[in-house]
């Protein structure tokens, strides 16, 4: 059985004792270790800011962006490797572990390409200048300069690589070192992809550090220039925000946490637009055995057309083969943990108090190439639920699962956009129709309930990748219950990272500072 270790102040440590055991899902056999004991964070911190941060600002953002395509590159060449792991580990199909794994190699790609054009200057501008006086004597623009600070990120178990580097394509090229805690029961896919770009001694010293187990006291060192930026539940992104010193100290601290996604079937939608709907549902609910924080878990629907929804989508639902992803018939794997198997099982029981089943048993199933009793496997399951405001727990509890709930509205824009948001803020929100009027009204209702709005039609039909994919170049997060967090998105993403700054002064010489020599 491998034991993971933490990469901590240029060196790998493996501790001795305090170890928390990791899973293959489909066999429940133990396949790895991890623990913390005997890191010192202090030195962690430290190190960061002697080493880590001083190399990563002495790099111009070319430079750094040179960084993130050698470390694409690396994880690009070891996919194989990391997809093996990742169903070894997590469970995963090849289709959806190269999700995780080709997503992490694609948002630091762009990240490469778009931090290029960024050029040579320290300071960053943002957006044009404006004059502050009567003359350009005294003129204004906003900069952006690399917090001196360190970045922890702290990830959730279903996105082990990806996680890592989307949060670690936007820290770097904007200039800050981070250190990165994946979720310790997948840990062994993370660890694996952080060794891969320590050993290509692509970033320098103290820019990544990895920490494999708990954080020990790592948070309560952090303070007013440092960042944390978490990926997980929303209980844990409570307990984590309520810490005194990051309220003390103002820290930055991104948090992007459950959602209770939607999609939404517009009245009368026929065609390319209705087929997106049904193969993105089945997608959304059943990829990473929906154990994406941008799955589908309430379907939409005129309450005219749920009966026949609800038969398409049990039949596509029913094809879909459970199993150990060493088989290769299986489509979808297991869940990813014991305490995943649980939570679901008993999620679903208790959305089924105000829902009943349509598809699948809502219990445990005996996996394809699977030994009997052993695994977490849970077939796809839909429920359907009539009276969308009684059945309160559909849109508080979210069962992360390939689980989801039909829901009827009355067909008007306002309805649709007023049930999607009893869920308090998610992540996304799909829309699948070709009447223009109808999705303007419902783009305008449902806006401030949704970070993100996707919009299947006949237009989009031919190259929409799914509502689940977070794409570097658009804003991933969301508000309220979703976290209130933004990554990704080009600069949005680097934001979080870098102070902004009202430069003041002469234009001429505030152009020159934000690297706008020659503006007009
Ligand atoms: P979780 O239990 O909240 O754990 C998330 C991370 O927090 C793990 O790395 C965990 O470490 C760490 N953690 C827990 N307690 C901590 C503490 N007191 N101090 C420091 N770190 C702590 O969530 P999960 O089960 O891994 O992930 C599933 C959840 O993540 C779902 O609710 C999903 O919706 C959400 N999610 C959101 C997004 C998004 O982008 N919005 C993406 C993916 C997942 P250990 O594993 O060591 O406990």
């Amino acid at each position: 059985m491998k034991t993971l270790r933490s990469y901590v102040y240029g060196k790998w440590h493996q501790a001795d004792t305090g170890f928390a055991p990791l899973v293959n899902p489909a066999s429940e056999e133990p396949v790895a270790r991890a623990s913390s004991a005997g890191v010192d964070f202090g030195r962690v911190m430290e190190h960061a800011h002697t080493q880590g941060g001083p190399a990563l600002r002495a790099l111009s953002f070319v430079e750094r962006a040179n960084l993130l395509k050698e470390m694409s590159r690396a994880l690009r060449e070891h996919r194989d490797e990391l997809l093996e792991l990742s169903r070894l580990n997590t469970g995963t199909t090849k289709a959806s572990g190269a999700f995780d794994v080709d997503g992490a190699s694609g948002t630091l790609a762009w990240y490469a390409g778009w931090g290029r054009r960024l050029g040579d200057n320290p300071l960053l501008a943002e957006g044009d200048g404006v004059q502050l006086a009567r003359s350009e004597g005294f003129w204004g623009q906003h900069v952006l300069v690399p917090r001196r600070g360190v970045a922890v990120h702290v990830n959730a178990f279903n996105f082990p690589v990806w996680g890592f580097a989307e949060k670690a394509a936007c820290a770097l090229l904007a200039g800050m070192p981070l250190v990165t805690k994946p979720a310790t029961a997948t840990a062994m896919v993370a660890e694996r992809a952080v060794e891969i770009v320590v050993a290509a001694g692509i970033v320098p010293e103290g820019a990544i550090q990895l920490v494999c187990g708990s954080t020990g006291d790592l948070l309560d060192r952090l303070g007013p220039l440092d960042v944390l930026a978490f990926t997980g539940s929303a209980d844990t992104a409570a307990t984590l925000r309520d810490r005194p010193n990051l309220r003390r100290h103002n820290t930055r601290v991104n948090v992007e946490a459950d959602s209770l996604n939607a999609a939404v079937l517009a009245p009368g939608t026929a065609g390319a637009a209705r087929d997106l709907f049904v193969t993105d549902v089945v997608r959304e609910m059943t990829q990473k055995s929906g154990q994406k924080c941008t799955a589908v878990r309430r379907i939409l629907v005129p309450a005219g057309e749920i009966g026949a929804v609800q038969e398409v989508l049990a039949g596509r639902l029913a094809e879909v083969v459970t199993g150990d992803p060493a088989d290769e018939t299986v489509t979808m794997g297991p869940l990813a943990t014991a305490q995943q198997l649980e939570d679901t099982l008993a999620g679903t029981a208790e959305l089924a108090r105000s829902a009943h089943v349509v598809a699948g048993t809502g219990q445990r199933v005996d996996g394809v190439g699977a030994p009997a009793g052993l695994g977490y496997f849970f077939a796809p399951t839909l429920l359907r639920a009539d009276d969308v405001r009684g059945a309160e727990v559909v849109h508080r509890r979210e069962v992360f699962a390939p689980v989801a709930t039909l829901l009827p509205y009355d067909g008007t824009a306002a309805d649709a956009a007023a049930f999607v948001g009893l869920a308090g803020g998610t992540l996304v929100t799909s829309v699948y129709g070709d009447d223009e009027d109808w999705l303007a009204a419902f783009a305008s209702d449902v806006g401030s309930f949704t970070g993100r709005l996707y919009v299947g039609s006949e237009g989009s039909a031919g190259d929409a990748p799914g509502s689940g994919i977070a794409m570097p170049q658009t804003l991933h997060g969301g508000p309220g219950r979703a976290g209130g967090g933004e990554e990704l998105g080009g600069s949005v993403g680097l934001g979080l990272y870098m102070q902004r700054v009202a430069l003041q002064g002469s234009r001429p010489l505030v152009d020159r500072l934000a690297g706008r020599a020659g503006a007009e």
